[in-house]
């Protein structure tokens, strides 16, 4: 047991090692294509064969996937520490099918701030699913009122949902933590560093997990420039083991 106070946040450097590929990574590109020009309402718009077959592929390429060793850390953690909460930028299922000890990270300790990829939800209505197994060939039409469906994500230039926002908040309100680790993000959205720099006490760790520099790193008191499942699982062995001193 850890007696500590602890935030996680990921982006999608953590599911790297999964063979998921980063967005703005050399190898996160699709077909040419940006991401950041599919992954907006605008392309929905435009193109949803498109968008959906993007997804789709998404989709599939997730289901075969499995969580590494960064996610079992993260999980570990999860099931240790006495107060934590997990805010993740990833829209896959990795962190929740990751387990430690046979035990998965509890909904309750996770919030998906980007949205859940395997949702379809309605752009007309509020009627949603969630599509784990397999996905149709068409585009998916709403049950309820026939609208055409779409990725249960955020998209670039769309808001956050206010519910997870409030959950993230209402941790930070409960105090300051002892460790704030932020791993395989770009930290390119505002309210990601603003999260952690708010999260850490005085005499907290600000860690950031990330080969490369990012726009947090001038804020964290440790940085560790290696891939995610290299570094978390000793990270994480060494605050579970400090605290039981
Ligand atoms: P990003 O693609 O912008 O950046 C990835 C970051 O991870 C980079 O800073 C890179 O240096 C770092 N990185 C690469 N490999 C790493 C490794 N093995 N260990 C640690 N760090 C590593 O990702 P982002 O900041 O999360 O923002 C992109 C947006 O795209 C988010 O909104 C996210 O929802 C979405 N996205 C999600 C997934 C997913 O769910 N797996 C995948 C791609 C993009
Ligand atoms: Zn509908």
């Amino acid at each position: 047991m850890f007696n500590g106070r602890v935030l996680v946040i990921t982006g999608a450097g953590v599911s790297a090692e999964s063979g998921i590929p980063t967005f703005r990574g050399k190898d996160g590109y699709w077909r040419n294509w940006d991401p950041a020009k599919l992954a907006t309402p605008t392309a929905f718009q435009n193109d949803p064969d498109l968008v959906w077959e993007w997804y789709r592929e998404r989709r599939k390429q997730l289901r075969a996937a499995q969580p590494n060793p960064a996610h079992e850390a993260i999980a570990r953690l999860a099931a240790t520490a006495e107060e934590f909460l997990l805010v993740t930028q990833n829209v896959d299922d990795l962190h929740a099918r990751a387990k430690w000890e046979g035990t998965d990270l509890l909904p309750e300790k996770m919030v998906q701030i980007h949205g859940d990829i395997f949702v379809t939800r309605c752009s007309g209505c509020e009627f949603s699913r969630r599509d784990l197994r397999e996905d149709e060939k068409e585009i998916p039409k709403c049950p309820d009122c026939g609208a055409l469906m779409r990725p249960g994500v955020v998209w670039f230039g769309e808001q956050l949902d206010s519910r997870e926002i409030e959950r993230v908040e209402g941790y930070l309100h409960q105090g300051p933590c002892d460790a704030v680790i932020v791993a395989g993000t770009t930290a390119l959205f505002g309210y990601i560093v603003e999260w952690a720099v708010r999260a850490v006490g005085e005499s907290g760790r600000l860690i950031e997990i990330n080969p490369e520099e990012t726009p947090l790193s001038q804020f964290a008191t440790e940085q560790i420039r290696e891939p995610a499942g290299v570094a978390l699982p000793g990270l994480v062995t060494s605050i579970v083991s400090d605290s039981s001193r």
